[in-house]
Formats: C-alpha cells, sequence, structure tokens
C-alpha cells in the first residue's frame, strides 16, 4: 500500500537517507519530514522521508544507526525487483507475496510461496501428475527450458516442502540466503517459461522493420 505525501512540510534532519524507493524503485536521497527522533544513550535516529520522486512521494519510516551509517529497517521495506511482464496472475500473485514475505524477513512462508509459484506454474501450462515433483516432470516435456532449470525447480520444490513440515530433511536450514538464492532462481524460470518468447518476438519484430526499411 502506498501513502503519497504532498503538501507536507519539509523538515531539517541532518540524516541523508539513501536507498531504492520501496513503491517506485528508483534510486534517490530521500526528502525529509518532520524533525527526527534521535534516543540518548543510542546512535539510533528515527524518522519519516518522502521519495524524491515527484511521481511517487510515497511515505516511509526508517531507523538509521548513525555509528554504523547504515539503514536499519524501512517500513515500507524494499523488496527485491523482477519483471512482471507476461506472468499470469495467479503465478504473479504467489510470487509476489513469496517476495514480500522475504522483505519481511518471513523465510519460511517465503520458501512454501515459491513453492506455490511451481504449483501455479504448473496448473498454468496444464502439466499433469500426481504430485508436484511429477507434475515439474510432465512440465519439463511441455515448454522449452534447459534442463537445468527443471532440476533446479526439484529442488525448490523440496525446499518448499521442507519450509511447510516440521520434520525439515533436505535442508539444513531455510533463512535468508536459502529464499535469496530461491528467488533468484525462481525469477530466471519465470523469464524462461514467460518472457524469453515475448523478448525474441520484440527482437522479430525489430528486425521486420529493418527490413522493410532496407526495401
Ligand atoms: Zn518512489
Amino acid at each position: 500500500m502506498i501513502f503519497k505525501l504532498t503538501g507536507v512540510n519539509q523538515g531539517s534532519s541532518g540524516t541523508r537517507i539513501s536507498t531504492r524507493c520501496p513503491h517506485c524503485g528508483h534510486n534517490g536521497t530521500f526528502e525529509s519530514i518532520g524533525n527526527d527522533i534521535q534516543n540518548n544513550n543510542s546512535n539510533r535516529v528515527f524518522g519519516i522521508r518522502r521519495c524524491p520522486n515527484e511521481k511517487c512521494f510515497g511515505h516511509m519510516f526508517f531507523v538509521y544507526d548513525k555509528g554504523q551509517k547504515n539503514i536499519v529497517v524501512t517500513h515500507p521495506s524494499d523488496t527485491i525487483p523482477f519483471d512482471k511482464e507476461n506472468i499470469p496472475e495467479n503465478v504473479l500473485n504467489a510470487f509476489q507475496e513469496a517476495i514480500l514475505s522475504h522483505s519481511n524477513n518471513c523465510f519460511i512462508a517465503s520458501a512454501i510461496m515459491i513453492r506455490k509459484t511451481l504449483e501455479e506454474i504448473c496448473m498454468d501450462r496444464n502439466a499433469t501428475g500426481n504430485n508436484l515433483y511429477k507434475r515439474l516432470e510432465d512440465l519439463g516435456s511441455k515448454i522449452v527450458i534447459p534442463q537445468e532449470l527443471i532440476e533446479g525447480m526439484q529442488e525448490l520444490r523440496l525446499l518448499g516442502n521442507d519450509a511447510a513440515h516440521i520434520e525439515s530433511n533436505t535442508f539444513d536450514e531455510i533463512g535468508k540466503n536459502e529464499v535469496e538464492i530461491s528467488i533468484e532462481f525462481t525469477k530466471e524460470i519465470l523469464k524462461a517459461v514467460y518472457q524469453y518468447e515475448s523478448l525474441l518476438g520484440k527482437l522479430r519484430s525489430l528486425k521486420k522493420t529493418k527490413e522493410e526499411e532496407n526495401n
């Protein structure tokens, strides 16, 4: 949810907050709104900022550590960026929830939603089988995709399975690192299943225009 800050008085704080906007993805030094608060006995500064992009002006809370010179947390939190083009709604909804869970440090929830993303891809491409293992195998025979990506999908399936059950047995841990790698990998899968073709289409349409120009 985005809250826009328009018609507000700007503050004059000395703390520079430069980050990627969680609303519009724009990188910038955020504008001060109101006065920041600092604990007397710590280096932590708390305050409100506004995205400098005038099309956005999105609101953000932050906590900054003056000693370590880093942003401790923001709300909304930043999410891993990805290209949404051509991804069907059900697949997109599942993956977006995986990304939102990750950005809020809910790694097990994120792993479960990555597995759901795979389920939705199988359903979208009419891959059949009694369980997700079989459906992924069937998916591999139905779409043009590198074998390594299909094998990786089986790994992600196991991660999601561990996340959903108390007796974790395949992965030692489901933490930030495991989930970040899984999200990056899922982005590659989504590109291969939904985006290569449209990119190729764009390239071909360029070529056609060039040929017409040459004729
Ligand atoms: Zn913004």
